[in-house]
């Protein structure tokens, strides 16, 4: 999510507008919430604490309202009271008394002994010094043996909180002087609830399919949530449609997941590759539409598997459409497509274009399970998306010829021809505009990079020529590539790109390099499938 780093300056303020103040607002962690409210009802806390857990669960949020809960001058059933001089300073980060180390970047030895010259010393205003250590598994191990020392005899006004995402990084010796809690995702339904909540508070628009997005994408991560939330509200003016949400985080929507998992589970390769073409057309990142499939395809594998019931996350439609879906291929059969997927994953990244992987995998499956010897007796002839090997005679194998060469011709930009778009600006642009343009070229494609991987892999081997009539024009190797960058909604996204380095709306004009004119695909793509289909392709 390089969009949203970039963006975390703003991107903080909803997030610790939001930071939960008392254990009971803190969403999810019920056991964590539980036993520290009693440690700090009948002044028990203990002098060590290990939070581990997942990344943005709230390990933080939660030692914080720890440290305030013990210094808190009018404990209320547990919890701070927000209102004391001790509550406030903590609150406004001004307080001496809570000292929060971030592990990864204060790692050494130095770093440690300077925290137990520290520890000596009283606390200021309350009745403990806390001793927040993030990211604790990144200490050195010299670190870790001073840690130790002091968490073998810690002062009676001190309390260390150790919170890390990776516990076995922990030496044995200092998780076994902690009080260990575990902390859990935050579901998608919680989540939900959260941000129901904050858009209604910060009169943000968004329909419920927004915060669902959002909810899945962020993975348990509560504070990733609230950030994209808030960076979605800041661009749309507090406004979040289906579409804009999905666009930022290159996920595709749900619908073409549905189908392109039915044309999987059909085993129909060319619509599953017209889908996944269609979804990258729409600018998903490649990577977070393979880890969609595998987990909507492991879910599938659990209805199956007859233990729906630990899906808590979806609704009772959604469950019904899992529960059809899973009728018609064996659990064998699923667990290969999941494997295959995965594979695909690991070679996503180094890919060009990145994309490849999965249209190879998808044609594995189909070729695997179509080719005369093994027909698919599961799946019901009546089916509008039953493979056309039951109703075709064509062997399956010049089946999948013709879907491969179908898909990499582009028919689709055939059919809709481009049609150039008159330059909004006042000014045409003009050639000394030509060297702003070209300086700024790697800029550019960082920008494009950050925006869509599959798009970058398309314009990286491109080269900006001239400016012409207007316009910019741009060189590509390959009429693949160039075809890519020239879909209607792949070029407005490369402009408003170049617009928003460069200054001023820049019209683009992409041309493939005269020699090279007769290729149609990249040969990468036509030498991998050529690998698959015993070595010939049908033109
Ligand atoms: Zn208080």
């Amino acid at each position: 999510m390089l969009l949203i780093r970039r963006q975390q300056v703003v991107l903080l303020s909803l997030y610790r507008k939001w930071r939960p103040q008392t254990f009971n607002d803190v969403v999810g962690q019920d056991h964590v919430k539980t036993t520290l409210i009693n440690a700090v009802n009948s002044n028990r806390i203990s002098h060590a604490y290990l939070f581990t857990g997942p990344r943005g669960v709230g390990k933080t949020t939660i030692a914080r309202i720890l440290a305030k809960a013990a210094n808190c001058k009018d404990p209320k059933k547990g919890e701070p009271c927000n209102k004391c001089s001790n509550c406030n300073e903590m609150s406004e980060d001004k307080s001496l008394d809570l000292i929060e180390i971030d592990g990864a970047s204060n790692r050494g030895i130095d770093e440690i002994r300077a925290l137990k010259e520290n520890v000596k010393f009283t606390p200021h205003t309350g009745k403990y010094k806390v001793f927040i250590i993030d990211e604790v598994h990144m200490l050195t191990k010299e670190a870790f043996n001073a840690l130790l020392k002091t968490l073998e005899e810690p002062p009676s006004h001190a309390i260390f909180i150790l919170a890390t995402t990776e516990v076995h990084k922990i030496p044995a010796t200092v998780i076994s002087r902690c009080q260990r809690f575990g902390f859990t995702k935050i579901t998608v339904t919680q989540t939900v609830g959260r941000l129901e909540k904050i858009i209604k508070e910060e009169n943000i628009k968004a329909p419920k399919e927004v915060l669902r997005i959002i909810a899945t994408y962020s993975d348990g991560a509560l504070r990733d949530a609230i950030s994209i939330l808030d960076q979605a509200a800041s661009f749309g003016n507090k406004t979040i449609s289906t579409e804009f949400v999905e666009g930022i985080l290159g996920i595709a929507d749900n619908k073409i997941i549905e189908e392109l998992i039915q044309s999987i589970l059909t085993l129909d390769s060319k619509k599953s590759l017209e889908m996944v073409n269609s979804a990258i057309e729409k600018g998903t990142d490649v990577s977070l539409l393979v880890d969609t499939l595998i987990n909507r395809l492991r879910d599938i594998m659990i209805v199956k598997a007859g233990d729906e019931n630990i899906l808590t996350d979806y609704s009772k439609e959604e469950l019904d459409t899992l529960k059809e879906l899973s009728q018609n291929i064996s659990i064998e059969k699923l667990l290969e497509i999941i494997e295959k997927l995965s594979d695909a994953k690991q070679k996503v990244k180094f890919s060009t274009p990145n994309h490849l992987p999965v249209e190879l995998a998808i044609l594995e499956i189909g070729k695997k399970y179509t080719t005369p010897r093994e027909e698919n007796k599961e799946i019901s002839p009546k089916k509008e998306n039953a493979p056309k090997a039951q109703t075709q005679e064509k062997p399956m194998k010049t089946n999948e010829k013709i879907a491969l060469a179908e898909h990499f011709s582009n028919k689709k930009t055939e059919k809709e021809p481009h049609k150039e778009e008159k330059n909004p600006d006042n000014f045409p642009l003009d050639k000394s505009f030509f060297p702003v343009i070209k300086n700024k070229w790697n800029d550019i494609l960082n920008g494009v990079k950050a925006y869509n991987h599959s798009l970058i892999a398309c314009l990286k081997p491109s080269k900006p020529k001239r400016i012409e009539n207007g316009y910019l024009i741009i060189s590509f190797d390959y009429l693949f590539h160039k075809e890519k960058i020239q879909n209607v909604n792949n070029k407005r996204a490369v402009e408003d790109i170049i617009q928003k380095i460069v200054g001023r709306f820049v019209p683009i004009r992409c041309v493939v390099k005269p020699k090279e004119n007769r290729k149609e695909v990249e040969p990468t793509i036509l030498d991998n499938a050529a690998d698959i289909f015993g070595g010939e392709i049908i033109e």
